[in-house]
């Protein structure tokens, strides 16, 4: 790997250089970790990950960098390191157990950009920065085709959901778009949301990716085109509000974005329309357990709408698994995992599953197109006798004349 120059310690702020040096070595962090069990690599820890940093941040800095010097912080080093700060899911269960408060993910991101800009990071993240700035979506696939789902849909208006002028915008997201099992779910809300009257628009092509993959391969400089795209995409729909499916997309929007238009998760917006009775149901007879995404619940603290509009449907009953709310376990889909190590993303979904079977539930519903998309591939490459669904699915299903 090319060294690059940048390699000062520009990439975290003050807060993070203190908080980095109130870490007590208490472990809890490693005891947490999907990662670490599903690879029994501590290497793949918070703590390991912290002292590591500390070496690299003290090895730029005046005298420690004459007392480092001939011992340590090789290039063969960095690069193993490297390799462990992106076998991460960035899934947040060591910032909400760490007694002393880091916010680790935060830093995991700032960590991330640090290696890129230093010239340490896989190779693979290139093919992130390429495919965005050539496809602006994730999978390189043509743009023009974001919304072909709606092909699949029966008897779909003829705008095929894309308007002119609307009150609200739902933004689909890279993997809704164009990821085969994933799709049902746009499928499902555009129909929800015609069904309830609900004044909305596509923005087809027009959508880029939101952008929230960049940060998480440590990209963040090229953000901001994604950012001033969907902005001026939106605006031009005349839209006061945008809904999301995918928890990364609303969470990025909700942290990087100029707060310009209302937005809300659709577990949300759907409770709201479940509400004011614009949602009609039918009994359904099934017993349930929710998975909470890693950006939703413990990103965004969104943890009861999505329980309430499973509580709503007449007929379901919800089983809690072991480990929820702040103490759900990540599915293995997120930090860019699978894509640098399908293995240990794999083995993560593995001991997701396993936790859900254990609930007795017949299916397991959240509310995100990556954690349906990591789930469903284990189970169905597995033939576990599960079903999959996003929480609009469910809704979907339950809807009523
Ligand atoms: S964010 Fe999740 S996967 Fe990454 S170190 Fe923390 S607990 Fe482990
Ligand atoms: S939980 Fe926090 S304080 Fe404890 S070892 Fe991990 S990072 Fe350090």
């Amino acid at each position: 790997m090319p060294r690059m120059n940048r390699v000062d310690n520009r990439n975290f702020s003050i807060k993070q250089l203190l908080e980095i040096s109130a870490c007590t070595n208490c472990r809890i962090c490693a005891e947490v970790c999907p990662a670490v069990s599903a690879s029994l690599d501590g290497e793949l820890s918070a703590i390991h990950r912290i002292k590591g940093l500390n070496r690299i941040l003290k090895s730029r800095i005046g005298l420690f960098r004459k007392l480092l010097r001939g011992r340590g912080l090789s290039d063969e080093m960095l690069k193993h390191f490297s390799e462990t700060v992106f076998r991460c899911t960035l899934c947040g269960n060591c910032q909400e157990i760490c007694p002393v408060g880091i916010h680790l993910r935060d830093l995991w991101l700032s960590l991330r950009q640090d290696m890129v800009h230093s010239g340490f990071y896989p190779k693979k993240i290139d093919r992130v920065r390429d495919n965005l700035e050539e496809s602006h979506n994730v999978f390189a696939e043509d743009n023009e085709e974001r919304a072909d789902w709606v092909e699949d849909i029966r008897e779909a208006p003829e705008h095929g959901y894309i308007k002119d002028k609307a009150e609200i915008v739902y933004f689909t997201g890279c993997v809704a778009a164009y990821f085969p099992l994933a799709q049902k779910i746009p499928i499902a809300l555009a129909q929800i949301l015609d069904r309830s009257g609900v004044d909305f628009t596509l923005l087809g092509e027009d959508e880029w990716c939101c952008g929230f993959p960049l940060f998480g391969a440590g990209l963040g400089d090229h953000f901001q085109q994604f950012v001033d795209h969907n902005l001026g995409a939106i605006r031009k729909k005349g839209a006061k509000e945008v809904v999301f499916a995918c928890p990364s997309c609303y969470q990025v929007w909700r942290d990087y974005y100029p707060d310009e238009f209302a937005i809300s998760h659709a577990s949300q917006f759907l409770l709201g329309l479940v509400k004011e009775n614009r949602i009609p149901f039918k009994n359904l007879p099934l017993t349930v357990t929710y998975h909470d995404p890693c950006d939703l619940g413990r990103g965004a603290k969104v943890f009861d709408p999505p329980r309430e509009l499973i509580q709503s449907i007449p007929g379901v009953k919800l089983v809690e698994l072991p480990n929820n709310r702040e103490k759900c376990n990540c599915c293995g889909g997120g930090g860019n995992l699978e894509m640098i190590d399908k293995k240990l993303s794999s083995e993560i979904a593995r001991q997701k599953i396993e936790e859900v079977i254990g609930t007795g539930a017949q299916a397991v519903v959240t509310s995100c197109q990556q954690c349906v998309r990591t789930m469903l591939t284990h189970v169905k490459r597995n033939k576990v006798p599960i079903e999959v669904m996003d929480i609009t699915q469910l809704i979907h299903r339950a809807l009523g004349d």
